[in-house]
């Protein structure tokens, strides 16, 4: 697995959050994290809040345990971290993780119910089961974080959580990859809430799941983005 050069992680991240903005799925505090893996088992993570606006200044490089190596976290995104950095360790093939309140995935989570596979273009992000809601615990906990890594370890295909009462994790191979998931993921949810106004949404037959599946077995989860 190859993964960025610092610089262009940096680059990349600042892209993929023009997109998350261009495509809604900021809410109105435009509150997200954003991270990608880079060479040396290494990981650069926004530094704050709130990504209106991101520059080069705005990201701190930590190692894959968490410890700063360049920049500094803003004391309200130093608790979520592990939420980053668990997940890289967890699953070898994430390159980038992005954290969310997306307004209609994040109507799911506070629901506590899993967004069904009912949306074609989820599939092609190897989508073929429910994104499922990971337990409440205050955000960034080791309850939290060893909820997640429980649903990473137990479902490798899947590249995304919800996180109950929350918003939304989603992890892919690089970020435009993982901030057009979210995107996706968004419109799913909002069609799915649509479609019960007029009587519920029809899940995608197996058949459909099942050559999603059978082409990840042949070539990896990465073939669908
Ligand atoms: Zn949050």
């Amino acid at each position: 697995m190859t993964f960025l050069h610092a610089d262009s992680a940096r680059a990349e991240l600042i892209k993929a959050a023009k997109s998350l903005s261009a495509s809604g799925v900021l809410f109105r505090g435009e509150h997200a994290n954003l991270s990608a893996r880079i060479e040396g088992d290494l990981v650069v993570i926004t530094r704050g809040g709130s990504i209106a606006n991101l520059s080069e200044s705005n990201f701190a490089t930590v190692t894959l345990q968490g410890e700063t190596v360049e920049g500094e976290i803003d004391s309200v995104t130093a608790e979520i971290v592990e939420m980053h950095t668990a997940v890289y360790r967890a699953r070898e093939s994430v390159g980038s993780i992005m954290h969310v309140h997306a307004p209609h995935a994040t109507a799911f989570a506070v629901a506590h119910q899993a967004i069904p596979v009912a949306y074609e273009p989820l599939v092609r992000f190897g989508i073929t089961e429910p994104i499922p809601v990971v337990p409440w615990a205050p955000r960034g906990s080791e309850a939290s974080v060893g909820g997640i890594v429980q649903i990473v370890e137990k479902h490798p295909g899947l590249p995304a959580v919800l996180l109950a009462n929350h918003g939304v994790l989603a992890f892919t191979s690089n970020p435009m990859q993982t901030a057009h998931l979210l995107a996706t993921l968004d419109e799913a949810a909002e069609l799915v809430l649509n479609a019960r106004v007029l009587g519920g949404e029809k899940e995608l037959p197996e058949e459909a799941l099942a050559q999603v599946k059978k082409h990840m077995a042949q070539f990896g989860s990465k073939v669908m983005a």
